[in-house]
């Protein structure tokens, strides 16, 4: 005990507690001792309690310890301890295990108790112990619909990375097959250990397969195949036996482990003789998981098993394969190693069955950061396309750092896997193809013909997007984009829809028809088209900026900013049972403004071949073939018309229809015949042309035969001439579309054909 004199060289921190204790608790005989071994002092007093009759095994005073470090006390709260050998422990939660001999150390908060302690005081801190001590007498201390008080061991120096699920899924299998005896798992551990007889040394190890098999075998023919590697049990009682009793000690020697496992029902002797006269590497700590079955879900764990791991640091008897009863044994925490399903848990997406296979196609800034936040979700690619070398400045954006003139694939792949260490045996089978995407699917052109495959492009190339535009199947792979653009301010993610309606060019004339009322797309688009007229090197705009030069100027974070927004809208689409294709924005504000994300579904299309040339074909946004028929049986039984609004793909041989504009007011309706009015007409053409940077233009006529024919009239021929000879000068086709009834008929007419 502290003398008078002891005690007043204590901080006056703790000065200040004693005096507050003495004061508040005269009846309690308050003492101090030095802590044995630490800078700390233990408070020691008698706190009175009140406990129903039938708790014998509680005392109406209870000895206590308060533990107070005397360097950093308040900032390290104190700890509590009871101070008899013959407390109940085993019946009570909430006590953490300690070594034999020393007293038990009792569990007063979930949370962090410096938190707590940082506004409390120290008889806050004793009317928080008594109100412990009252509910464990009254067996308070956990509601029955709790799950089971898993042991808190805050001893321990040692860890081990764990799958908790594989470990319980073998278990169980056992029990099924052997009417759930007793039983053993080998294991085998991953983590070098370079000074194995230094206990002191924090272990880390990760454990790394499973084997329901006898030991002699499993050890030599799978296990301890490098030095690196160590064999360990994992050991587990009677399904039928669920254990209810806390554990309360730590066994610190191989002699009371012995005991201490004897005592759960579990046979470890047998199962350490074997390990021990098979063992090829006997210098090596040997970790021991015991798994003991509660009475009902454990906290923290997956199930009503729980797992309490330790480390053997065997001391070897002269010439024999056993080891000396006082080797030493050390707890480890089991730490729950990465698994696909904890990855997929722990992202918080739902499981998403309609795609089965992500391929991705383009690995650099925007793929390599989207393959990362799958599989950091449990999505594992299953091919990676890119037959590019990492140069220095992709570092600058990609989402791993390459080794420059390594593939781009290889890191990323040994990323991925490492996320997940123990896929030695290659088990995700991830397919990675160092190959332009024209070469993967010359070589293989039925790679993308199953529906429930998603390929996710980023290659920013307008060459691989028109590739497959043309090659994908309407059945097979649904086809996604990411791609960014206006210098990392705008990111477009395009999903196309079931049976690829729309396709990724139907939701390109999307993103210019949105220009016509964004005013941020609508800026890009004309920004984009002085840079086109200045190079004369492009005449087709496409969305995506390309990285592989090392002048593009594009910061890493807007990478990741719209990269992210992509993944998000990707995920919530994969989730979606929708046949829509669609279009997300998103957009970076420019100083001070906002910045958003437009999500934008896109119906399919209506698709037309032209009557006279089937080459070509129309592709009508959603809606418009019904507004053309609106506007048939609202003027019947007059004609009427107007003209369209899109884009002329001649190369492909497309007019894309993302607009019609009705009859000007000066045209004249009658029955048999329509003469389309000019009035407003040039304006409203120009504005549009303006505002998407001459991406959507006049494409065309239409007029309604409310009789029905299909056909050209005398007078629909005289027209068609007239606009060809303005027309075919500039090599712009003539394209006329009858509306009758309930169906579109183009005509379309080119200068050569
Ligand atoms: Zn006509």
């Amino acid at each position: 005990m502290l003398s008078v004199h002891d005690e007043a060289g204590l901080s006056l921190e703790i000065k200040d507690s004693l005096a507050l204790l003495r004061a508040n608790y005269p009846e309690a005989n308050v003492r101090c001792y030095d802590f044995m071994g630490e800078n700390a002092i233990v408070v020691a007093m008698a706190l009175a309690i009140r406990k129903p009759n039938r708790a014998v095994s509680f005392k109406k005073k209870e000895p206590v310890l308060i533990k107070l470090d005397k360097s950093n006390y308040p900032y390290d709260p104190p700890k509590a301890y009871t101070d008899r050998t013959d407390f109940p422990a085993e019946n009570t939660p909430h006590i953490n295990p300690v070594k034999e001999g020393q007293p038990f150390s009792i569990c007063l908060f979930r949370g962090d108790a410096a938190d707590w302690f940082a506004q409390h005081n120290i008889l806050d801190f004793v009317e928080r112990l008594r109100s412990w001590m009252e509910d464990a007498a009254a067996g308070n201390l956990n509601k029955p619909e709790d799950d089971f008080e898993l042991t808190r061991v805050d001893q321990d120096q040692h860890v081990v990375f764990f799958p908790q699920q594989d470990v319980i899924n073998h278990i169980r299998t056992y029990w099924a097959r052997e009417n759930g005896k007793a039983g053993m798992l080998l294991s085998n551990y991953l983590g070098k250990d370079d000074e194995p007889n230094d206990p002191k040394k924090r272990r880390v190890v990760w454990l790394l397969n499973l084997y329901d098999e006898p030991i002699g075998s499993v050890l030599k023919q799978k296990i301890l195949l490098t030095p690196d590697q160590t064999g360990g049990l994992i050991l587990f009682g009677n399904e039928d036996f669920a254990d209810d009793r806390y554990i309360t000690k730590l066994p610190h020697d191989v002699a009371t482990l012995l005991a201490w496992t004897t005592d759960r029902h579990i046979d470890l002797q047998p199962s350490l003789d074997g390990f021990l006269s098979s063992s090829l590497n006997l210098g090596q700590i040997i970790p021991v998981t015991f798994a003991i079955k509660r009475p009902r879900k454990v906290i923290n764990h997956l199930s009503e098993l729980e797992f309490i791991s330790f480390l053997i640091f065997p001391s070897l008897i002269e010439g024999e394969h056993r080891i000396v009863a006082d080797s030493v044994v050390e707890s480890a925490a089991l730490i729950q190693k990465n698994s696909i399903a904890l990855a997929k848990y722990l992202s918080g997406y739902p499981e998403t069955s309609r795609y089965s296979e992500i391929h991705y196609i383009g690995l650099g800034a925007v793929g390599s950061k989207i393959a990362l936040h799958f599989s950091r979700s449990g999505l594992i690619p299953k091919s990676l396309i890119d037959p590019d070398h990492s140069l220095p400045h992709n570092n600058i954006r990609n989402g791993i750092i390459n080794f420059p003139g390594s593939k781009k694939i290889d890191k990323l792949e040994e990323d991925i896997k490492q996320l997940f260490l123990g896929n030695f045996d290659d088990a995700f089978g991830i397919k990675k193809l160092p190959q332009t995407i024209l070469k993967v699917l010359s070589d293989n052109p039925e790679i993308f013909n199953d529906g429930k495959q998603l390929i996710i492009d980023s290659t920013a190339s307008f060459g691989v997007e028109n590739y497959l535009t043309k090659k994908l199947k309407d059945t097979g792979a649904r086809y996604a984009r990411i791609e960014l653009a206006d210098a990392g301010n705008i990111g477009f993610l395009r999903m196309e829809g079931i049976n690829r309606n729309p396709r990724m060019d139907d939701l390109m004339m999307e993103v210019y028809h949105l220009a016509l009322t964004e005013q941020p797309l609508s800026k890009w688009l004309v920004d984009n088209k002085i840079v086109r007229s200045s190079h004369s090197m492009l005449d087709e705009i496409y969305l995506g900026l390309n990285c592989s030069s090392d002048t593009l100027i594009m910061p890493d974070d807007k990478v990741s900013y719209h990269t992210a927004a992509a993944s998000i809208g990707l995920r919530s689409l994969m989730e979606e049972n929708a046949h829509e294709g669609s279009l997300q924005i998103s957009l970076l504000a420019a100083k001070g403004g906002q910045s958003n994300n437009i999500i934008h579904k896109v119906k399919p299309v209506v698709i037309v071949k032209a009557v006279n040339q089937p080459t070509w074909q129309l592709r009508l946004r959603n809606a418009l073939q019904e507004q053309l028929i609106d506007e048939l049986n609202k003027n019947k039984p007059n004609e009427t018309g107007g003209i369209f609004i899109g884009k002329i793909d001649r190369v492909n041989k497309i007019i894309y229809v993302t607009g019609i504009v009705p009859a000007p007011p000066d045209s004249k309706k009658s029955p048999y015949i329509f003469t389309r009015g000019t009035e407003g007409l040039t304006k409203l053409v120009k504005e549009i042309r303006e505002k998407t940077g001459e991406m959507l233009e006049y494409v065309g006529e239409w007029h309604t035969h409310p009789t029905g024919s299909a056909r050209l009239s005398g007078t629909d021929q005289y027209a068609i001439g007239e606009i060809r000879k303005v027309l075919d000068p500039i090599n712009y086709p003539t394209c006329v579309t009858i509306v009758n009834n309930s169906r579109l008929h183009p005509y379309i007419f080119t200068k050569y054909e």
